[in-house]
């Protein structure tokens, strides 16, 4: 994600790291004596007519005691039409796959879409030694090219975890080969059809992206991303809060200042009350715990395989770096501390990472 940026906006590159994990926030603002919708949006970095929009108001009388909503920021119990959410799951996928090679039988989805967490199954007598690389993400930030195989239920059958970068909308290339054989595939990879949402950041909220404990903070969350340790899950995941609604849906492009370059929203957000537990989407070990300043009341829990989750914004952390929990265990309170403008659990599943749809992983044990 760091590299990038930096492709992409050499000149501030620490900026916008920092703004592609800002939150959308759950909060509003509540109407005080002698509140103007102009003095509000003045004070929120916004015009009077983006309140009017958001709030749906027919004029300029507002009154004492009167929810406002701010940009960035939809009502947790939105009308079902307006609600944010996550693309919805693609159906079960038409093996496009089932190349065959010596010996391997390679199956791939048969197509995806941006954010997606997929798999490449392997199978046959030798299936455990074939290598498997994606060269379309070369350059890409795949740190290990050759990602390790995973043996999953019977002899002879593996996985190895595949995921779409956010932003990139060009086919997903694997190659697996055996000895001289090789077989490569390509997958097309859809837009996930969401309109940028313009955020215009005030700068009490802005200002966290300066704070100097920042620099330390994301280079400790990217020695998470690095980490390849064995798979240790063997149950399907299961949602960190028992909340359903959400308040910004995976992959919501942005913009966080007016005139900035549109970025990805790497996680989900559900809305709650703060002290609502937070639970660890599946077995694992904690490797980072603490406060934070971007990401506040921070966990992040090593699956194996790859995959790490990430839990930002808890006003308590229950758990230390180092400790084994399990699937279910609660790990932390929701809360609303570092870049957070109201109570919510921001929840991110990266992949070698990069931030993949939670909703694919939820309820079972491979996305797909
Ligand atoms: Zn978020």
């Amino acid at each position: 994600m760091l590299r990038r940026m930096r492709f992409r906006h050499p000149k501030r590159p620490a900026l916008l790291l920092a703004a592609a994990l800002l939150l959308g926030a759950a909060g509003a603002y509540t109407v005080k004596p002698g509140d103007t919708l102009f003095s509000i949006a003045r004070a929120h970095g916004t015009t009077v007519e983006e309140l009017t929009r958001l709030n749906h108001l027919t004029g300029a009388t507002i009154e004492v005691g009167q929810t406002l909503w701010l940009p960035g920021e939809v009502p947790p119990t939105p009308a079902p039409a307006a609600q944010a959410s996550d693309p919805p799951a693609l159906p079960q996928p038409v093996p496009a796959g089932t190349s065959q090679i010596a010996g391997v039988t390679v199956t791939a989805p048969a197509r995806l879409r941006m954010g997606d967490a997929f798999v490449l199954r392997l199978s046959g007598p030798r299936a455990g030694q074939a290598t498997v690389r994606f060269p379309s993400e070369v350059g890409e930030d795949v740190r290990l090219p050759n990602e390790k195989l995973t043996p999953i239920g019977a002899a002879g059958e593996y996985v190895v975890l595949g995921r779409v970068v956010l932003g990139k909308t060009t086919p997903v290339v694997y190659e697996v080969s055996v000895g001289g054989d090789l077989v490569r595939g390509s997958i097309p990879v859809a837009d996930l059809g969401q309109t940028v949402q313009h955020l215009n950041l005030p700068p009490s909220i802005s200002g966290k992206l300066e704070d100097p404990g920042r620099k330390a903070e994301d280079a400790a969350v990217e020695k998470a991303y690095a980490l390849r340790t064995p798979q240790v899950w063997t149950r399907p995941f299961q949602p960190a809060v028992n909340v359903k609604a959400q308040s910004s849906a995976f992959g919501q492009p942005r913009t966080y200042v007016a005139g900035g370059p549109v970025l990805y929203h790497y996680g989900t957000d559900y809305p709650a009350p703060v002290g609502t537990a937070v639970l660890a989407v599946n077995d694992g070990t904690v490797v980072l715990a603490g406060k934070y300043p971007v990401r506040g009341g921070l966990v992040v829990i090593d699956h194996g395989a790859g995959l790490t989750s990430l839990y930002f914004h808890q006003s308590k952390v229950l758990v230390k770096p180092g400790q084994k929990v399990t699937r279910g265990q609660k790990i932390g309170e929701v809360g609303t501390t570092g870049l957070s403008a109201g109570p919510h659990l921001h929840l991110e599943m990266r992949v070698r990472g990069e931030g993949t749809n939670p909703a694919g992983w939820m309820n079972r044990i491979w996305p797909r």
